[in-house]
């Protein structure tokens, strides 16, 4: 999008904001659909990267599945239009009850503990399970995001695969799909291509199985020269080997992923103005209006977002550590080499699709920005921004 159009929408719609083009969106996941050549394919957006109705809407235009992690993001995947069959459940540490409820809907489920396996397949033995295996190997950016290492609380531990396969016999229940996510981020497709052999291996002991979930992970840039994860590539070898691998099976599969920030990332802009510009005695502080309770990645994961001025885009270069107005130490970026800014300007955070709107809270008791999507050239509010009446809404003032 253009930095013209993001100013405008800030004038129609207010600051902060969140925007979303859709042409993006839409680019990545036909990036992701052409880049695996087998005959069943199956994308399901993992909807906690961003969940606005209108963006679910979007993905199931797209022919999109969803991947869940909760009950509430089914029945927010439902209210936007996927039918059940369209959604997989990947909790984790959920309890039993929920996992019932939702395979009750007609969900397929995705189980990734031995305790609940045992029990769910006593209980439903006619109901499709997919397992979540833990292949053991490092692939994630950090230690917050990678889930497949030795002692991480994802996925059911290869080495445990005899004790599901006991389970299996003794309940008879029906796995019909393999599922693996290594974590976010993945850096080199050898890691990942090294892990698949090992949900291959694993798939191998099953008889009935109908689908294989690689899961996500896929790396977008998030600043110039940044690494990204080459899809086309890494499409080319795994569809390859997938190929082989049903050969071998002797049955044809679907080929499954889920990713998040591949497909809304880059996608996603976040504007702010500057309330404040203070000069210390080292430091020149842009102050925004907003903070961590609207964009926490920098603060929690130290994630970079890049940030432009595009109220003085032309403007000469200088050195800026950009702040929120939170009452804690919420940096945004130190140092970061941006056009001069003047109060009042409106700064634009990239990369700001995925884990950004949807890990916002109230803290401080502000209100979470509007957000809109950018499709056929036009800005669409797809939600408003909050009001005294949305803080007070759930709260009871009793009688004291
Ligand atoms: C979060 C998550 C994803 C998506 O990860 P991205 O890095 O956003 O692509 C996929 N699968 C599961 C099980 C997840 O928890």
């Amino acid at each position: 999008m253009q930095q013209k159009q993001l100013l405008d929408l800030t004038e129609t719609f207010g600051n902060p904001l969140y925007v979303y083009d859709a042409d993006k969106i839409e680019y990545q996941y036909q990036r992701l659909n052409n880049a695996f050549k087998v005959e069943k394919l199956r994308i399901n957006y993992a909807m906690k990267a961003l969940s606005n109705v209108s963006i679910l809407k979007l993905l199931k235009n797209l022919g999109s599945g969803l991947d869940t992690v909760s009950i509430q993001e089914v029945h927010l995947g439902l209210h936007a239009g996927f039918t059940p069959d369209k959604i997989i459940f990947t909790p984790n540490g959920v309890s039993f009850e929920e996992i019932e409820e939702v395979a009750k809907l007609g969900v397929q489920i995705n189980i990734d503990n031995l305790s609940i396996l045992e029990h769910f397949g006593t209980k439903y033995p006619k109901v499709p399970v997919c397992i979540r295996i833990n292949p053991h190997v490092m692939a994630g950016g950090n230690a917050n995001i990678s889930v497949g290492h030795i002692d991480s609380k994802f996925g059911i531990s290869i080495y445990q695969i005899p004790h599901v396969l006991r389970i299996v016999a003794n309940t008879k229940m029906n796995i019909n799909g393999i599922h693996m996510h290594t974590g976010s981020d993945i850096l080199d497709i050898e890691v990942f291509l090294y892990a698949s052999e090992i949900l291959f291996d694993t798939a191998k002991q099953f008889a009935d199985l109908e689908f294989l979930d690689f899961g996500s992970g896929f790396k977008v840039p998030y600043k110039k020269d940044d690494i990204e994860t080459n899809i086309e590539e890494l499409g080319e070898k795994l569809t390859k080997r997938f190929l082989a691998f049903e050969k071998e099976y002797g049955r044809e599969l679907t080929l499954a992923f889920e990713p998040g920030k591949f497909l809304v990332s880059e996608a996603g802009y976040f504007l702010a103005k500057v309330n404040v510009v203070k000069q210390t005695t080292s430091t020149v502080f842009a102050g925004i209006d907003s903070g961590f309770n609207h964009l926490i990645r920098p603060m929690f994961y130290g994630s970079q977002h890049s940030i432009e001025n595009i109220s003085n885009p032309k403007g000469k270069e200088r050195f800026y550590t950009v702040v929120g107005y939170i009452c804690e130490t919420d940096t945004f970026a130190n140092n970061l080499k941006i056009a001069e800014i003047q109060e009042g300007d409106t700064l634009c955070f990239k990369n700001a699709g995925a884990y950004c709107f949807s890990m916002a809270s109230n803290y401080n008791s502000r209100f979470k920005p509007a957000e809109v999507l950018w499709k056929n050239n036009k800005g669409h509010l797809i939600r408003e921004h909050e009001t005294l009446n949305d803080l007070l809404q759930n709260q009871i003032m009793i009688d004291l």
